[in-house]
């Protein structure tokens, strides 16, 4: 393998936020390493694109001396003014032009939803190798990310600490079929998988004295208080209903070419196993490290090296617990394995969209908990899927979606 450049350049899209900001911990931590003598590259943020965190996207620029800044809203008086330091560009597509104009080496993909989808497909297409923090992408749109991926090289290297961990224990597929050069997603599994099981926290409503009746009425506050994980609110309301876990599934499948028979889901209210593969020949491996999104993004920036991490050691003692998902309080988690099944279609673009729709309404507190999987559910059922050929078609399906939602 040839040596690695001694800088790469990173682009973060969605940097205010919390994978944003945690990737940002790494850069440093690996830039203080390097200036040790302990990592042999070096690296340069040269793009942050965000939402509508102008003071947090500035301070951000100014200490890490990034040439050009995205926001998708902002006060245009300040657009472009040299006096900031940096370039800045608002504007909704923004961010995708960003990664078309500005040369780099890796993608990080952390915006939240599908509204980092064209950013993300744009990296792919000019075949840019992208962390990819987004699940939402691959659940709208992998019907045209990983053909696109295939077709350029890109490679879809996995922060989703569950699909980080797949990718570690997929590595001992001796036949499992991926790009030129090193194994990295969009892969193929072997027939040597029998099945990959990803883990689940199990969120805020774990306990089953969380009963449906009471998930019905459950309040904001409460599906934020996630156990073992912290993470930005979106994710966590997702996590609470296992919409995560359906989306997760989902984009399993996309970036190791597996079927939905082969994706299974354990509760492991712990966080510390976060997925295993089970192979046909007895052996299963898994994949182990404390809750600490810190982990898989610098796996994912500096595979296939190991450097010094950020985290705790894995704690020598304790219990880990494997249970059975309630399919009955969480009847969203059953949305992953249909989506998968339809795969060729926009129907995970509409539930995607219909959960990302219905989780606002519930974060505005219009809604209850209990109505997110009953506006989800009455989504898929009210819009047709179609065949998924362009973003146009994801487009519309999201719109169609989102009316149901809000209808
Ligand atoms: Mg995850």
């Amino acid at each position: 393998m040839p040596a690695p450049p001694l800088e790469r350049r990173l682009i973060i899209l969605g940097s205010t936020g919390s994978i944003g900001v945690q990737t940002l911990e790494v850069v440093r931590h690996l830039n203080d390493l390097h200036a040790r003598g302990q990592h042999p590259v070096r690296w340069r943020v040269v793009g942050l694109a965000a939402g509508s965190n102008e003071a947090l996207a500035h301070e951000q620029a100014r200490a890490f001396d990034v040439p050009r800044v995205a926001l998708a809203t902002g006060s245009h008086a300040q657009d472009g003014k040299p006096a900031r330091g940096y370039d800045l560009r608002i504007g909704p597509d923004e961010a995708r032009r960003l990664v078309a104009e500005v040369e780099c080496d890796l993608v990080m993909a952390a915006i939240v939803g599908s509204a980092g989808l064209s950013a993300t497909l744009e990296a792919v297409r000019r075949g840019r190798d992208v962390a990819l923090a987004n699940k939402e992408t691959l659940v709208a749109a992998g019907g045209l990310v990983v053909p696109e991926a295939q077709r350029t090289g890109a490679k879809l290297l996995p922060v989703d600490s569950e699909h980080s961990a797949l990718w570690q224990c997929l590595r001992s597929d001796p036949g499992a079929e991926s790009g030129p050069g090193s194994p990295c997603p969009p892969m193929r599994a072997s027939p040597s998988v029998a099945r990959v099981i990803l883990t689940a926290s199990g969120g805020a409503f774990r306990d089953e004295r969380w009963t449906k009746d009471l998930l019905e009425s459950a309040t904001v506050e409460q599906a934020l208080k996630h156990p073992t994980w912290t993470m930005g609110r979106k994710v966590t309301i997702d996590s609470a209903s296992l919409a995560n876990k359906a989306l997760e599934i989902i984009e399993a499948g996309w970036l190791f070419g597996l079927e939905p028979a082969r994706i299974g889901v354990v509760v492991h209210p712990q966080s510390i196993v976060h997925s295993l593969v089970e192979y046909r020949d007895g052996n299963t491996l898994a994949q182990c490290a404390p809750p600490d999104m810190r982990t898989p993004i610098l796996h994912a920036m500096c595979f296939p090296d190991r450097p010094a991490g950020l985290g705790a050691p894995l704690p020598r003692i304790g219990t880990w617990e494997f249970r059975e998902p309630d399919l009955e309080r969480f009847p969203l988690l059953k949305m992953g394995w249909r989506v998968l099944e339809r795969a060729d279609t926009t129907l995970g673009a509409i539930f995607n969209a219909a959960n990302e729709a219905a989780v606002e309404t519930f974060l505005a507190g219009k809604v209850t908990f209990g109505a997110i999987p009953r506006l989800v559910e009455r989504a898929v059922a009210d819009v047709p899927p179609t065949p998924l050929r362009s973003l146009d078609d994801v487009a519309r399906a999201e719109r169609a979606a989102r009316a149901s939602v809000m209808g």
